[in-house]
């Protein structure tokens, strides 16, 4: 039996740090991604580059039966192996203050970070609790903790995911699943390519922004056996930048 990793959103930014931390803890890695097929093939060559496995899985994460499709489809191909780590990182921004806000920027968003989250994570559970191990890694975000003008929906989305992580957390904890949340600031990704890096810098005492492989080390703690105790918890991991 082998026990995998599955991170969602891994073509690219964090998911993509992600991956290639868990793969360098020894964990064969499937990457989930929506489109960017290139990309996502380059995270797994390079993890298979350092002598690791790699496989990719493309599936929008906000559509339940596209979930159970790529997921059925890995286990009759996987029979004897399970996936002990999953992280849910998968996220998107549609930014817009909600007087001007569209339902579907309100509805993708939420779509993608909350309904993702739950069509997968409820998939793989039952494995975890069965097998009496297991990791739920929720990527939240500071916006979910203080919430940030022009994001309701992004907000919103995130603060949902923490509580959600909070209370899936006393479900599992006693089969040995732990579920936790991180709770990144400005992490240089091509979310965050298009902000004013200069002025936002100013405001983080740190003074700039995190690299995703800081916020993967994170996860990659989180995942590890010695996070055992850790469970319910949100994470931030923001250079001081505190609510
Ligand atoms: P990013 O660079 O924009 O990458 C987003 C990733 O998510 C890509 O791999 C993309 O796949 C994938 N994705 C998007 N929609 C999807 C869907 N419906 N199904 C499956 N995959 C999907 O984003 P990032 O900055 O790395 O952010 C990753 C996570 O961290 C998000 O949840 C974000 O909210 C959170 N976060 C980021 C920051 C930051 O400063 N960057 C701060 C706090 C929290 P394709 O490449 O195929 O499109």
């Amino acid at each position: 039996m082998k026990k995998y990793a599955l991170v969602t959103g891994a073509s690219r930014g964090l998911g993509r740090a992600v991956a290639l931390q868990l793969a360098s803890q020894g964990y064969p890695v499937i990457i989930n991604y929506q489109s960017r097929t290139e990309a996502a093939q380059s995270v797994a060559d390079e993890i298979t580059a350092a002598g690791g496995e790699a496989e990719l899985i493309k599936c929008d994460v906000s559509d339940p039966k596209a979930i159970e499709a790529a997921v059925e489809d890995w286990e009759n191909r996987h029979p004897d192996d399970y996936v002990d780590v999953l992280v849910n990182n998968a996220g998107i921004r549609q930014d817009a203050l909600m007087i001007f806000m569209q339902n579907e920027q309100w509805h993708n968003v939420l779509d993608v970070t909350l309904n993702g989250f739950f069509y997968l994570t409820r998939r793989l559970l039952k494995n975890m609790m069965t097998k009496r191990h297991g990791r739920v890694i929720n990527m939240a975000s500071l916006s979910g903790i203080k919430g940030l003008p022009g994001q309701v929906n992004y907000s919103a989305a995130k603060a949902a995911l923490i509580g959600a992580t909070k209370a899936l957390a006393q479900e599992v904890a006693p089969r040995r699943v732990t579920v936790n949340a991180v709770a990144p600031g400005f992490i240089e990704t091509d979310m965050t390519s298009e902000l004013p890096v200069n002025e936002l810098k100013k405001m983080v005492p740190v003074g700039r922004f995190g690299k995703p492989e800081e916020v993967a080390a994170l996860v990659g703690f989180l995942a590890s056996d010695s996070a055992a105790y850790i469970t319910g918890e949100v994470i931030s991991i923001n250079g001081g930048l505190y609510t």
